[in-house]
């Protein structure tokens, strides 16, 4: 962050938002300012170019067919691109996670080239989508507790060696490879399949962010009691359905 404002950055909120993943924009925005930031919310729409200057991107999921011209677009865009390698941090929930890798499958078999900002690639499952509640264990480093959110994807993520897993499932269906991982990060980028939206159900991940963005180690408390209730009610509803 180089001024007094986060740049908090929504991408395409005209194509990439669904299951309220909104809400992520909204519960980082709202964190930020419970901790005394300033913050400038920029919502880029797909007719427009996306800003190099920005401290948090985010992107929603989508449909195929949204979720194609999307990715069209983006990669005609350089400014997510440098906005990284300025070390920018992107937050990407479903298609716009499946975006950022190498490429990703329609519902036509049609293949779309992605970002390639985290190395991973997407297939279309043969079996039935991957549709219900999910809990995973995140990667200890990030420091945030169990993960609870909601998943509904056709697509599988494969992960290369340049990213390590966001968490390792213990209900759901995560990245779809059988072996147990869900979304993928590297450095300031990272990539999940959990709508919910994850942020208000996991608001530890918009503080990482934020965390992140200010390059601090901690910030000052939040309340959590509310989000810590609604976790454990969905841990339990998620086992109960499993
Ligand atoms: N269209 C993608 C899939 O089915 C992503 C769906 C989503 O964002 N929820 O895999």
């Amino acid at each position: 962050m180089t001024d007094s404002a986060l740049r908090l950055v929504w991408i395409y909120p005209d194509l990439l938002s669904t299951y309220g993943d909104r809400g992520n924009v909204l519960v980082v925005e709202r964190r930020a300012k419970q901790r005394g930031l300033q913050v400038e919310r920029i919502d880029v729409r797909s007719d427009q170019a996306v800003p190099t200057s920005g401290d948090i991107y985010l992107i929603g999921g989508g449909e195929d067919r949204p979720q194609r011209l999307a990715g069209e677009r983006l990669r005609q865009d350089p400014g997510l691109g440098r906005a990284v390698e300025n070390g920018a941090i992107v937050f990407a929930v479903c298609a716009g996670y499946q975006i950022l890798g190498h490429e990703f499958i329609d519902d036509r078999g049609e293949r779309t080239a992605g970002l390639g900002l985290l190395d991973v690639w997407s297939t279309r499952g043969e079996g039935k989508r991957n549709v219900g509640d999910i809990v995973a264990e995140p990667d200890p480093r990030l420091g945030v507790p169990t993960l609870t959110g909601f998943e509904n994807h056709q697509g599988i993520t494969h992960l290369g060696q340049g990213v390590s897993p966001l968490a390792q499932v213990s209900v759901g269906g995560g990245n779809g490879t059988g072996d147990g991982t869900e979304g993928a990060w590297r450095d300031t980028v990272f990539g999940t399949y959990l709508h919910g939206p994850i942020m208000a159900r996991n608001p530890l991940v918009a503080d990482l962010l934020i965390k992140l963005a200010l390059d601090v180690s901690a910030l000052p408390p939040a309340d959590n009691t509310w989000y810590d209730a609604l976790r454990a009610e969905r841990i339990a509803a998620a086992q109960a359905t499993a």
